[in-house]
């Protein structure tokens, strides 16, 4: 019951353990293929590109700013979290002249702010997190996309943590590249990483590969290329279009499993339906969320931005959060998150996401916190969660 990685869902490992194809096999392109068209409309887009990048999900963070920025590039990042910085610190590598836009952890950026900031540098690329796992912030992301689309910047929006938690409507946002990962809303394991990619941004891509091409073609290659050439191979994503396009050129083989897992994934969304799901999120999230506060908890952070799928819970002052923590897990085989950077040792991260977003293990999870907090010597109002969560789940529609 952390903030990622979650259980996986059953039918998501069964699918995992199915045989390996080759692949060109015809089997498994249509397999790949189907992949495709599935996260169209998890990502709520009509984005021809919208594949898989094997790896984490920071590996899709990185193919994207690593095929958008060329050395030199000014780029904002959108930064309130963890994650933010990790946007910067991948933008800076990729030779990005990098201009932040910070909000305080527990807050999220102002547009006006984003909205000067681009006016100012005229960004290449605007970067974002949209849920900041470390932080149980969601940034407002559809003002950002305007912004980029009147001052010709491309938007790239970190989703790891939100696709099909909450809403994530790529075209609506006007967003060029999204990213996501399996293991938090989507119930899969980490390993690979949706990503889903404009006409704009592809144009932008492709028109730096052609650079590339002409430097494979020996001497007399244009003057300048060398600077503009994507720096990853294995990220590069002129060639990994070109991979998954119906051309099939090759670059690395591609993850089978992985990819079994993710279409499974993507299935179960679409079964379950993707607003279903959302509120389903959004309704053990409150449940979560009402049980802590009636125990008497505090919780961290802005209420009006908090992510639906995770929640940052003070600990009280005199309990030692990782004795909790280990107790918790040794005791009744619930795992809570622990903090990052200025939040560590300040706040537990509990989430509600994917396989684990479900009434029961709500309910579980409060009666084990309950329990163990009593245990050691905490303030906490006896009785009270499970009551107050069980009453939302119960009675959702008087919420
Ligand atoms: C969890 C999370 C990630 C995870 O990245 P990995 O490479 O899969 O570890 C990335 N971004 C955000 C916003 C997250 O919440």
């Amino acid at each position: 019951m952390g903030p990622g990685p979650i259980n996986a869902h059953p039918r998501v490992l069964r699918a995992m353990s199915a045989g390996l194809l080759g692949q060109y096999d015809p089997e498994f392109t249509a397999y790949m293929n189907e992949t495709m068209a599935l996260y169209r409309h998890v990502f709520k887009t009509t984005n021809r590109w919208t594949f898989l990048i094997d790896g984490s999900a920071r590996a899709a963070i990185e193919a994207a700013l690593v095929s958008l920025i060329e050395p030199g590039d000014p780029v904002v990042v959108v930064n309130f979290g963890r994650f933010g910085l990790l946007l910067r610190e991948i933008a800076e590598r990729c030779g990005a002249a990098v201009t932040m836009v910070d909000a305080e952890w527990g807050t999220v950026v102002e547009a006006d702010a984003v909205r000067d900031a681009v006016r100012r540098v005229r960004p290449r690329v605007v970067a974002t997190v949209h849920g900041d796992t470390s932080t149980t912030m969601a940034q407002p992301i559809h003002e950002i996309g305007r912004i980029c689309v009147e001052h010709d910047a491309l938007l790239y929006v970190d989703a790891t943590a939100t696709l099909s938690g909450m809403e994530v409507p790529v075209d609506a946002w006007r967003a060029d590249i999204v990213t996501a990962g399996l293991q938090k809303c989507l119930a899969g394991p980490p390993g690979t990483a949706p990503i889903t990619i404009s006409e704009r941004a592809a144009e932008r891509i492709f028109s730096r590969r052609h650079v590339e091409r002409g430097i494979a073609q020996g001497p007399g290659s244009p003057a300048g290329a060398t600077g503009r050439r994507i720096a990853s191979n294995y990220f590069d994503l002129a060639m990994l279009m070109e991979y998954w396009s119906e051309r099939r050129l090759n670059h690395h083989t591609e993850a089978t499993t992985m990819l079994y897992g993710a279409r499974e994934c993507a299935r179960l969304v679409l079964e379950e339906g993707l607003e279903a799901r959302i509120a389903r999120h959004a309704l053990v999230g409150r449940a979560m969320v009402a049980g802590l506060q009636a125990m008497g908890l505090r919780l961290f952070g802005d209420r009006a931005h908090k992510m639906a799928n995770v929640v940052g819970v003070m600990i009280p002052d005199g309990i030692d959060g990782e004795r909790v923590r280990t107790r918790m897990r040794t005791g009744f085989e619930i795992e809570i998150g622990t903090a990052f950077g200025p939040l560590a040792g300040r706040i537990w991260r509990i989430g509600t996401m994917g396989y684990n977003c479900r009434g029961h293990a709500a309910l579980i999870t409060l009666g084990a916190l309950e329990a163990v907090l009593r245990s050691e010597g905490a303030e906490v109002r006896p009785g009270e969660a499970v009551q107050a969560a069980m009453q939302l789940l119960e009675a959702p529609a008087a919420r």
